[in-house]
């Protein structure tokens, strides 16, 4: 790719209209930045995951338009600017980043202005502005996850190397617009201006949406949090009460959980938290609710449960969490492995064990009181209040 760029240096010359070009996109990127610089700030303030930013509206058109060093230039004055002026002072984006989010831009812009080279002879087509767009995005996917994946290997997922479904919708919903740009500029390119309204609202919903997900989340373990978690549980209740039916409800409490942070410190136990929200979450279903009630208490809603049905998951989940093998440092940084943490479980149905959520969860509260006392690590479904597996 970069061989590329610098042959193009000397094949493809410069001219008068390829730097209109390249200050048009430069001065539009740059002013849409400054107007929309608060917005950007909170979103990447917020965001942990592999950002997406609106720069392939830019940047698409720069790679149809312009010569490879061009576009790459252009890659350079927008991320410089928004390096300066935009990210810094932001603890994750670091200078570091910014360069391998630009040299990611630029190896996106070369496979789009050579995915153009190759099928674009006859001019600019329908089809070869889908195709460079697909380039590009494909391009962009492919180092960004290639990059995340090598930062953390032992800690990477499919989610967190190629982005959120959210992150990827929005990534080509911009590079809709700049495909859009690419047809109106040889013909009107002032009408570029009117792209700059649409952006502002794309950029400021998927703000919203942020903010929404951290109203929501616990963040320490990425499952509800207890407002939520309370909110959308009446809601099944209400549900229930309407169409008849029932569902279980779980009530999960670590035992001697106390003794982690004291043995290994804090940051250890957090990670001993995340590893069992993580489990619940995978062994419930994307409709029920698993919520993180507090400290070191997690609450699930099976929905359309029994009691028996939810106490063989209760079962499960309590198996799974006796066999994690947690890796994490100490508050010394030697590394520590974490093994045999249990958990005790109460089970509650709905409407069988109370006629509201509070009484549902009274009693599921009572449940693990029922299974501390006969020996933790254990799961107790109520009211009966009898151990009904023993671990
Ligand atoms: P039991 O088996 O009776 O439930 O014993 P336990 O030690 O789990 O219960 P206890 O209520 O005595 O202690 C809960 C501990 O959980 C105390 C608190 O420091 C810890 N804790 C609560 N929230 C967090 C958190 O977010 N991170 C960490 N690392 N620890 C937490
Ligand atoms: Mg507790
Ligand atoms: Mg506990």
């Amino acid at each position: 790719m970069l061989a590329l760029g610098s042959a193009s240096l000397v094949q493809v010359p410069v001219t008068a209209s390829h730097w209109g070009t390249f200050c048009l996109l430069a001065i539009l990127a740059i002013v849409q930045a400054e107007a929309t610089r608060r917005i950007e700030h909170q979103r990447r303030s917020l965001s942990i995951t592999p950002h997406v930013n609106v720069t392939s509206v830019w940047l698409f058109p720069g790679a149809f338009f312009l010569p490879p060093h061009l576009a790459a230039l252009l890659v350079i004055v927008i991320y410089g600017h928004l390096g300066y002026r935009s990210w810094s002072g932001i603890r994750h984006v670091t200078p570091h980043r910014t360069v391998a989010n630009a040299t990611t831009m630029i190896m996106s812009s070369f496979a789009a202005g050579y995915t153009e080279h190759l099928i674009g002879h006859n001019g600019t087509t329908t089809y070869s502005i889908c195709a460079a767009g697909l380039a590009f995005f494909l391009m962009n996917t492919l180092v960004t996850g290639v990059g995340l994946y090598l930062a953390t290997p032992e800690e990477a997922t499919a989610k967190s190397c190629l982005g959120s479904w959210d992150d990827n919708i929005l990534e080509l919903s911009t590079l809709c617009f700049g495909g859009l740009l690419v047809a109106t500029l040889p013909h009107q390119p002032m009408l570029m201006v009117l792209i700059f309204l649409p952006l502002y609202v794309l950029q400021r919903s998927t703000l919203v949406k942020q903010l929404e997900e951290l109203a929501t989340t616990d963040q320490k373990t990425q499952l509800l949090n207890a407002v939520t978690w309370q909110n959308a549980a009446i809601r099944e209740v209400s549900r229930v009460e309407r169409e008849g039916g029932s569902f279980g409800a779980l009530m999960i409490d670590l035992d001697f959980f106390k003794r982690i942070n004291d043995n290994y410190g804090h940051l250890a136990g957090d990670d001993v938290l995340k590893a069992v929200a993580a489990l619940v979450k995978s062994e419930t279903r994307q409709h029920d609710l698993a919520g993180r009630f507090g400290g070191e208490e997690f609450v699930a809603l099976l929905a359309s449960s029994t009691k028996d049905e939810a106490i063989a998951i209760a079962e499960r989940i309590r198996k799974l969490v006796s066999e994690l093998v947690i890796n994490t440092r100490n508050n010394e940084g030697e590394p520590v492995v974490i093994e045999n943490q249990t958990a005790s479980i109460g089970v509650a149905e709905f409407p069988r064990d109370g006629s509201t959520l509070d009484e549902v969860m009274a009693s599921a509260d009572a449940a693990v009181y029922a299974a501390k006392r006969s020996g933790r690590n254990r799961v107790v479904g109520s009211p009966a209040l009898d151990a009904v597996m023993a671990g």
